[in-house]
């Protein structure tokens, strides 16, 4: 390789790795626009972007050995280039021909008449392809394969050799990239130290970054490219685990909490009075949560437990212990409907006790909001219920002891720590974040890595598990009968309607047409309600009490009911286009029903085209254990999309896989955690870089609370 200096000189750039992408050698302001659209703006982005897959051109396979359906790397001289009209159907297509010593191959394009005059100047050249094979009648030809020029005087990036093939986007060939992710391998790599201790590297087997850095881009061989994965999978998790186990020291370290005195019994209060027994797990619960709370360390926990598993009377039973110690408490919901619910039930479990509860939320009227807000700052009301109404400025609590925050996921890191602020001022208050989505352990680690966790494993004995059916669109009148037989023998319903788009708006509209057609054909003599996002508080509320009351027979909503809502006698869900809604929210859906005595169904109406989507129904039909559901979840979609965890920013995991990798997660997390304990805020000058490294890639959640 050339020893120019491959990276212009930038005096505004901290270290190289945040040199912009343009002046690397060959890039340019064009290009680098365009890279800004694979989110590459810096050098160091452009080594991230790790290739998507990798060619293995040390060898063509021979165009007379490739099968019929055969996934082939192959090579050739351009024998021919013809463009033609199809006269029926007007599509234009481009045919090459290569010829190999063993035999010929045809690549076909459809409508992309400029390929003409490319090949076509190629004639004679090698090239290479990379495609699905089809062979015909003894004809092999590759339908719209990648391809590539192999010309005589590359230098070895392009071929004979294991070759990256880096995601592209328009304007930017994999070729492109390749070159520019080579030429910034040669100018930086040398300048970068390996941010993880020697030590660590060491015990754990790792490569030196620079040289995982190359070697995952331009492997040398199967082997190396497997050990560079591993090294940067390792680096990826590691510091993840790094500012877990950082922001963990801190919740304990830098303000001490509330040692909440508990009476002997205290728990008694509470239970006496509910119209059933605790699980075992939810006792469990209690009890991990009495332990935290009654400690000075303020508690971080998340609390899991599947729809319907119980998680209310545990949130109550911490809030009676820490109101009972003279503390207020609040509870964050992600919406008003939920916000609303737990209002509800909370007074219902807590206001015989003589805990005062109240509500915060959007539409609660301006005089309401002040008195709330002024019974929060004089310490008159003891638990307020609300959304993230809560964590504007000018709400001010007298004594907030304890947090809950339901249905995490659907909140930000930031905001969650925007209501911890509101505590004390001189002790943390304690914390619980509950979640109804089922995580898979490795998620948990990840999303949630610097909570302690614990599980609600049972579900509350006498449940029926829900009956789940996944029918066709053509089976709807059947459905539909169906529903009509549960109304008949007093049951309620719910109908879902699709997810037709993102917003509020078309979802709401999707809902109100649907609710005219079933009111007015299919269920004109049934009571049919109609729920969505739309509507006002009030209206959500009214339309809610007809329902729990009785009132209406079928309730036709949106996904606003997808969380919380508790109507026992509503044992019948029909959820329209099941195959637009995720795996986690159907489940969530689901567990809207199957919360009273009566069987309960769930019929989901969906054709789905892919067999992803098959399986996804199909996984539902077989289980209704959450975390099983979670897991193939998963594995069907990649964790990015699992219900929104996306959002706490944390899991932009490049080269991670939370399914593959879970041994190195593993083993990340307990170097890190042990790095931390022997090193807490990574202070030592030894781990100044991997300091300056954490605070780069996680800077305000790892090292906020640290001053
Ligand atoms: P979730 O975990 O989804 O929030 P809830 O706390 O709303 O579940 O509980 C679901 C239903 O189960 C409620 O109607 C609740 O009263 C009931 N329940 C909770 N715990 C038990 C139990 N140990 N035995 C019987 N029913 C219970
Ligand atoms: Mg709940």
């Amino acid at each position: 390789m050339s020893a120019t200096p491959a990276i212009a000189d930038a005096d505004h750039a901290e270290s190289p790795l945040q040199t912009s992408v343009q002046y690397v050698k060959g890039v340019g302001p064009r290009l680098a626009e365009r890279l800004a659209n694979l989110d590459i703006h810096t050098v160091g982005d452009l080594l991230q972007h790790y290739p998507n897959r990798y060619e293995d051109r040390r060898d063509f396979t021979a165009l007379s050995q490739v099968r019929d359906g055969d996934v082939a790397c192959v090579s050739g001289q351009l024998i021919g280039v013809a463009t033609k009209q199809t006269r029926r159907r007007r599509m234009k297509v481009t045919t090459a021909v290569i010829m190999d010593d063993s035999g010929k191959a045809e690549m076909v394009f459809f409508n992309q008449p400029w390929l003409q005059k490319i090949l076509g100047r190629l004639q004679g050249r090698e090239i290479c392809l990379y495609g699905k094979a089809e062979r015909v009648a003894g004809e092999l030809s590759f339908r719209a394969p990648e391809w590539e020029e192999l010309d005589a005087d590359a230098d070895s990036l392009h071929a004979r050799r294991i070759v990256p093939i880096h995601g592209a986007t328009e304007g930017v060939t994999p070729r492109q990239l390749r070159r520019a992710v080579a030429t910034a391998l040669q100018g930086y790599v040398t300048l970068v130290t390996d941010p993880i201790p020697a030590s660590i590297r060491d015990q754990r087997q790792l490569m030196l970054a620079g040289r995982a850095l190359f070697q995952i881009h331009f492997p040398d061989s199967p082997e190396l490219l497997e050990k560079a994965r591993r090294r940067l999978v390792f680096d990826e998790l590691f510091f993840l685990q790094l500012a877990m186990a950082e922001r963990k020291r801190q919740t304990a370290t830098v303000l001490p909490g509330i040692a909440f005195p508990f009476r002997e019994g205290w728990l008694n209060e509470l239970t006496d009075q509910l119209d059933f027994e605790l699980t075992d797990a939810q006792e469990r619960c209690i009890h991990d949560i009495q332990t935290d709370m009654a400690a000075d360390h303020p508690m971080s926990r998340l609390l899991e437990g599947d729809v319907g598993s119980g998680k209310t009377v545990v949130a109550a039973a911490a809030i009676l212990g820490a109101v009972r110690a003279g503390y207020q408490a609040a509870i964050m919901a992600p919406t008003e409907i939920l916000a609303e619910q737990h209002y509800n039930v909370f007074r219902h479990i807590l206001e015989p006790l003589g805990v005062s509860v109240h509500r915060l939320v959007g539409s609660v009227r301006a005089k309401g909001k002040r008195l709330i807000k002024e019974a929060a700052a004089d310490g008159s009301v003891d638990l307020i219920v609300g959304t993230h109404a809560l964590i504007q400025d000018d709400v001010e609590f007298q004594n907030l002891g304890l947090i809950i925050i339901d249905e995490q996921h659907r909140f930000g890191v930031v905001q969650r720590l925007a209501l911890i602020d509101k505590g004390a001022i001189d002790r943390a208050p304690d914390v619980l974040v509950m979640t109804a989505t089922p995580i898979p352990r490795t998620l948990a680690l990840t999303a949630y890595g610097d909570l302690d966790v614990s599980v609600i494993d049972e579900m509350p004995p006498g449940r029926k598990p829900i009956v789940t059916h996944w029918k066709g669109p053509h089976q709807r009148k059947s459905v539909y009968e169906g529903v009509r037989r549960l109304v008949e023998e007093g049951r309620q319903a719910y109908i879902v309607c699709p997810l037709v788009g993102e917003s509020e708006k078309v979802l709401a509209r999707a809902a109100t047409e649907l609710h005219d057609h079933l009111s007015n054909q299919v269920f004109s003599d049934l009571r049919v309600g109609l729920l969505h996002g739309q509507m006002a508080g009030h209206e959500k509320d009214e339309v809610m009490d007809t329902f729990r009351e009785g009132d209406y027979d079928v309730l036709v909503t949106t996904v606003v009911i997808e969380v919380g809502v508790d109507v026992p006698n509503a044992c019948c869900m029909v959820i329209e286009d099941a195959e637009r809604f995720g795996l986690a929210q159907l489940h969530q859906l689901r567990g809207r029903v199957g919360r009273g005595e009566h069987q309960s169904f769930c019929v989901l109406l969906g054709d789905p085209k892919s067999p992803e989507g098959k399986q996804r129904l199909q996984v539902l039909e077989r289980t209704n254990d959450g975390f099983e559901i979670a897991e193939e979840d998963l594995k069907l979609r990649g964790p990015g999309e699992i219900a929104g965890t996306q959002q706490s920013g944390m899991l932009k995991l490049r080269i991670a896989s939370l399914i593959k990798d879970q041994e190195i997660l593993h083993e990340a997390r307990e170097a890190a955690f042990k790095l931390v304990e022997h090193d807490p805020g990574l202070q030592a000058p030894e781990h100044a870089e991997l300091r300056a490294v954490l605070q780069t890639r996680y800077g305000e959640f790892a090292l906020g609370g640290a001053a």
